[in-house]
């Protein structure tokens, strides 16, 4: 007898073995026709595995989350099985689940074309009409290689090749011939995927992510439970096109990558403007919060870095250069530097928290084929900020961090910020007391913001349990920005101390903690979030000046200099234009205020002000005009 624990707590017995099948037939039919697979003590399995022992289980429909996933994986297997079927020779390798859907790599000498994928797309829903039954198989290890290898499927030999001996070889069936090697679980039938699946697009990847390595041909797809799913997917997907920062990047004139420089951002002047905004804004958050500003060398001597733990863990991202026969390293954080400036001189108790920041730019070398535009590059600048402090001040120091970084958020129009904490890893350091200490304060930190908050169960580093803070933008994608992190390690791996109020050294707690994170990523995240439409107080330019005949230069260049006095970047445009036309242009390159002005404004001494994106004018003295836009240009205060 096994005794089968149902989610609702019934319990029922069954003579062993039982299949999940069983279980959701006697619980209801209606509910067999919905199963989809079935969880036994947390770990989901294929309907009819056979279960020979007591188990806690839930049939999984749907409604479940895991269903996306298991969907998505199903889809990957029908494509692999409509490519075979419309291009026979095609070699199988991969097809995981990624975020939204999922893709297949193959291994086939002509490249696939859009039109292909659009023949694809069309078999797959043949096959899911008619609704192949899944048969798991378990395989001896060299049966299947030498299997694979006969039909053809060299790479799928490799892949069993590189199993570990000893581990299960579970071969599926879709239907009676179809089959690839998995690990499942799987849908009983593919007609389970339903329809709401697209192909999106084929790019080129190397076999096992090795460039020596054969290039194969990925297909990607996206898959939902629901066709209005699918459709918001799409949409949201142009949207982003639209939104993309690359694009407006250019058409506003705010920066430039070239090949002569992977990896990192010629400003232009606009763009510069707009990263100015951003660190004058920081710095002034920063110095109200009682933060120390300096500057550290971007190169330092190897051997500091091997000190600091960077040159073991890190190494491979460190960009070095060699001069007076020595080894130079390009910072790839600022960490050790700020701790080389608290070493300076001596420090008490009394001196803690020491909160040190610098808007310090720092290079990483990232992969050519993982740079994105701002998103990812190789040097960045970071927000960055390192509070020393006594153990017992973790805690406030934490809620001081996060309540600023909220804020902050805010001002930029981000109010929906989702957090992430992390918790001790098993290899760690530092007293288990003070673990709970700092795991508590953060954890106190997070609930007091009452913000929702996921639990990473020992992803901390090692040095110390942290807090991510991820954004979600307009269009619902979440960006993790800023960090904050407890760190038990590096001060006393680089010698810091302070003499405590018992007269004894001691080493301080350091928190590292970023608010945009990288300050060339936070802008692209800006632009898109914004679609390039910056609040005023950020635009590049905020206003521009349009004479509507050049009787009105005088005024209007006497109208610029009023505004420039106040701080308003502004321009004119008292080129020999139609005036529809000078609106057209000023607000395709997305100007939050066009002024205008005619014979009447000149004459009553007003302007006409138009707001990009209305198309309602209205007309105010000058005064006031000045007076309104300089008080909407100061920064958001918290
Ligand atoms: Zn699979
Ligand atoms: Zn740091």
């Amino acid at each position: 007898m096994v005794s089968i624990t149902l989610p609702d707590g019934n319990i029922k017995k069954y003579e062993a073995p039982v299949t999940g099948t069983q279980i959701a037939k006697d619980i209801a039919p209606s509910l067999l026709k919905k199963a989809l697979v079935i969880e036994i003590n947390g770990e989901h399995k294929d309907l009819d595995i056979q279960i020979t022992k007591d188990s806690i289980v839930k049939i999984v429909t749907m409604d479940d989350n895991y269903a996306l996933e298991l969907i998505r994986h199903d889809s990957a297997h029908c494509m692999a099985m409509a490519v075979q079927e419309l291009f026979p020779g095609t070699q199988v390798t991969i097809g995981p689940v990624i975020e939204n859907g999922f893709y297949y790599d193959f291994a086939r000498e002509e490249p696939f074309t859009e039109h292909d994928l659009e023949k694809i797309e069309n078999k797959m829903k043949e096959i899911i009409d008619l609704d192949p039954k899944t048969r798991r198989e378990v395989w001896e290890r060299d049966k299947a290689i030498e299997h694979f290898k006969n039909i053809g499927e060299h790479y799928k030999a490799e892949i069993i090749e590189s199993i570990p001996a000893g581990e299960e070889l579970s071969i599926y069936y879709h239907g009676n011939n179809w089959h690839d090697l998995c690990r499942g679980p799987h849908l009983p039938s593919l007609g389970k995927i339903g329809k709401a699946f697209k192909l999106m697009k084929v790019a080129g990847a190397y076999w096992r992510g090795d460039s020596n390595n054969q290039m194969l041909q990925r297909i990607y797809g996206t898959c939902w439970k629901t066709k209005k799913d699918l459709d918001d997917y799409l949409k949201r997907i142009e949207e982003a096109e639209k939104r993309d920062h690359r694009k407006l990047g250019k058409s506003l004139d705010l920066f430039h990558f070239q090949e002569e420089s992977p990896g990192a951002v010629f400003w232009h002047q606009k763009g510069w403007s707009l990263f100015q905004s951003l660190v004058n804004f920081m710095r002034d958050k920063q110095t109200r919060a009682g933060y120390l500003e300096v500057n550290t060398p971007e190169m330092l001597d190897k051997t500091l870095w091997e000190k600091s733990g960077h040159w073991e863990k890190f190494q491979e991202y460190m960009y070095t250069t060699d001069a007076d026969e020595k080894t130079f390293a390009i910072k790839p954080m600022n960490c050790p530097g700020h701790i080389q400036v608290f070493n300076q001189g001596l420090k008490s108790y009394k001196d803690l928290p020491l909160k040190i920041s610098e808007f310090g730019k720092v290079h990483r070398y990232e992969p050519s084929g993982a740079l994105h535009g701002l998103m990812r590059v190789r040097a960045f600048t970071q927000d960055d900020a390192h509070i020393f402090c006594t153990e017992e001040q973790i805690t406030e120091e934490s809620l001081k961090v996060t309540n600023l970084i909220l804020d902050i958020y805010k001002s930029f129009g981000f109010d929906d910020v989702k957090l992430k904490f992390s918790d001790r890893p098993e290899k760690r350091v530092g007293d288990d007391l003070i673990w709970d200490q700092s795991e508590k304060a953060l954890l106190d930190a997070i609930k007091t913001s009452g913000l929702k908050y996921d639990i990473n169960k020992g992803e901390g580093a090692f040095y110390g349990p942290k807090i991510e803070f991820i954004l979600i933008d307009a269009i619902g994608r979440e960006w993790q920005c800023g960090t904050l992190q407890v760190d038990f390690n590096l001060p006393g791996r680089l010698g810091a101390s302070y003499v405590a109020n018992d007269g004894n050294k001691k080493v301080p707690v350091m928190l590292h903690r970023a608010m945009f994170g990288s300050l060339e990523r936070f802008i692209g995240i800006l632009i898109e979030h914004h679609a390039g439409k910056f609040p005023f107080w950020l635009a590049p330019d905020q206003i521009a000046v349009l004479p509507i005949s050049s009787e009105q230069n005088d005024y209007a260049i006497k109208l610029k200099m009023l505004l420039e006095k106040k701080g308003l970047r502004t321009i004119i445009d008292n080129r020999n234009e139609k005036i529809n036309y000078k609106i057209r242009e000023h607000s395709v390159s997305k100007i939050p205020v066009l002024m205008i002005c005619g014979s009447k404004e000149v004459q009553n001494n007003s302007i006409t002000i138009r707001r990009l994106g209305q198309e309602h004018q209205q007309t105010i003295s000058l005064e006031e005009a000045i007076e309104k836009f300089s008080s909407e240009s100061i920064t958001p205060t918290i």
